[in-house]
């Protein structure tokens, strides 16, 4: 049987919130079978749980943000795509995350180190088979025309593969590989995707900082680019690092459908915003998907029953 999975031990880490510039703590715990991901702000007088779903999102302008049942004026933790996209490449099912303020630290912008931290505190397969979101039937949604024009896809594919284009019309952007795709069965995440850091315009900067965001940007947990080139000394990790990081953030955006998917996602130039409409749209069509496990481990997508690397 392929089982659900949790971390073995408790681990921490310490960062500052990306948006709000604020120093963050976060624990993460093993949970029981069933519980999913569950984040629970601590440092309210009354501790407040937020279990991650598809509807606890509440706002996708610069992060996926959720709160309890998507209630904008509830308790809000932001930014929570890396971690989820870390917890998808590691297939771990249920956890708890305790934290400290409404944003999960930046790190180095990348998911690098919240994989380094799950693992480092071990993977403990639970006696409960692992579910899975099979799409049945191709869902599409699509934003703006001409040059805006976006859209994101997920068919019907017996694993979970993913493709991304991006078209920036920006020198540094556009000599870079714009098109990239990954294959979670191939057990690389931590190595192809978990290191694509995220990036930001030198020109937003500043508005963005008016409006009180990116306070806790920097070139320690940021591509910065201006106008021509890429200001980081050291360069990229990946020759498509932009489109890399697309994926990664993908990936965190679709796992708080709450399982795994089993399809193929396609996107032009989607986001955050776009991903949790395709997913919502997805789960609202009873006929577009069902939930499948695998008794029998030889039946299950190539690469799945794998321990160590991925899912
Ligand atoms: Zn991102």
């Amino acid at each position: 049987m392929l089982q659900q999975r949790t971390l073995k031990s408790i681990t921490r880490a310490v960062g500052v919130g990306l948006h709000s510039g604020q120093r963050v703590e976060l624990t993460l715990r093993p949970a029981a079978p069933d519980t999913g991901i569950v984040f629970r702000r601590v440092d309210l007088p009354q501790p407040v749980d937020i279990p991650v779903r598809f509807d606890s999102v509440c706002d996708t302008r610069m992060a996926s943000t959720i709160s309890p049942g998507g209630d904008p004026g509830a308790p809000k933790v932001q930014t929570i795509e890396h971690l989820m996209s870390a917890c998808s490449g590691l297939g771990l099912d249920n956890l708890y995350v305790d934290i400290t303020a409404d944003e999960v630290p930046i790190l180095d912008g990348s998911s690098a180190s919240f994989v380094f931290l799950l693992q480092s505190a071990g993977i403990e397969l639970q006696n409960a088979p692992k579910r899975f979101i099979k799409v049945k039937k191709t869902v599409e949604v699509r934003e703006g025309e001409g040059a805006r024009l976006m859209w994101a896809r997920l068919e019907p594919h017996h694993g979970y593969k993913l493709s991304f284009q991006i078209d920036f019309n920006h020198p540094a952007v556009d000599a870079t590989g714009q098109e990239t795709t990954f294959d979670m069965g191939s057990g690389r995440y931590k190595q192809e995707i978990a290191r694509a850091r995220t990036f930001g315009f030198t020109k937003d900067v500043e508005a963005m900082r008016a409006r009180g965001l990116t306070l806790g940007g920097s070139m320690d947990n940021a591509i910065v680019i201006d106008d021509y080139r890429v200001l980081n000394s050291e360069g990229l990790r990946y020759d498509d690092e932009f489109a890399k990081h697309k994926i990664l953030d993908a990936i965190g955006d679709l796992y708080v459908a709450g399982r795994p998917l089993l399809a193929a996602y396609t996107s032009y130039k989607g986001g955050h915003a776009l991903n949790n409409r395709l997913l919502r749209t997805l789960l609202a069509d009873a006929s577009a998907w069902e939930l499948v496990t695998f008794e029998d481990e030889s039946l299950a997508p190539t690469g799945f029953a794998e321990l160590a690397p991925a899912w």
